[in-house]
């Protein structure tokens, strides 16, 4: 795969684990990224401030501290992208890492391919338009939702959705691309109130998936992110 659009994209790299900087060191640079290593959190909040990096991969298991807590820092004054390197037994850590403000996450160990399309992905989102400028039709495949005039239409044929369906489905366009969590997504869809309530989701994604995926089994628009969330794919 090659890539022409990420010239002078800066990376930088939170990872105390010699052996994924170095993977990253070779891996990187010939797509057009150009790496900046950090090993501590405390060293990676201070290269995140002096580099103002386009985007940061962030292991969440640091010698000095939690990753979640570089997280909290940096959203207190960036909106860089932060993709989170995790390990496969941090569902937990995962979880509190997106709902702190976290864009994605790969799971060790992780292939090149997947992690330069999820590189790619949280770069775009970044730098969409924000404001006026956005656009108001939305459209993923045969899916495409028209935000200023409520409207659903699969396949060029509008389907009807429920306030709460049709509320469910703007929160995960709002974040295209990106992994909602359960709790976001109960949060902004039902209210702060309400986010224990994990079956309102499964019985309301059910009814969504029916309406808007030509499979509802094998749905190709809205992807369960196992024990995480939820995600609206972007290609
Ligand atoms: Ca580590």
């Amino acid at each position: 795969m090659q890539s022409v659009t990420t010239h002078d994209v800066t990376v930088l790299l939170i990872e105390d684990e010699a052996e994924i900087r170095r993977f990253l060191r070779t891996t990187l640079p010939p797509y057009g990224y150009r790496l900046y290593e950090a090993t501590t959190g405390e060293e990676g909040l201070a290269q995140a401030s002096s580099r103002n990096p386009d985007i940061i991969l962030l292991d969440l298991g640091l010698p000095d501290r939690d990753g979640t807590e570089v997280i909290r820092q940096i959203r207190a004054w960036a909106t860089i992208p932060i993709l989170v390197l995790s390990a496969r037994d941090q569902e937990q850590v995962k979880v509190a890492a997106l709902d702190l403000g976290a864009d994605d996450y790969v799971t060790k160990p992780f292939g090149v391919e997947e992690l330069l399309a999820r590189m790619r992905a949280a770069l775009r989102h970044a730098n969409r338009p924000a404001g006026d400028a956005v656009e108001t039709v939305c459209t993923f495949g045969d899916l495409s939702v028209d935000l200023e005039r409520r409207q659903v239409f699969v396949s060029g044929t509008e389907v009807h959705l429920t306030p709460i369906e049709y509320k469910l489905l703007t929160t995960l366009v709002r974040y295209a691309g990106k992994v909602v969590t359960h709790r976001q997504l109960l949060k902004e869809v039902w209210g702060p109130l309400h986010v224990e309530e994990g079956h309102y989701l499964r019985v309301y994604m059910r009814q969504l998936r029916n309406k808007v995926e030509a499979n509802p089994a094998q749905p190709r628009h809205l992807v369960t992110e196992l024990g995480v969330g939820y995600r609206l794919r972007t290609e």
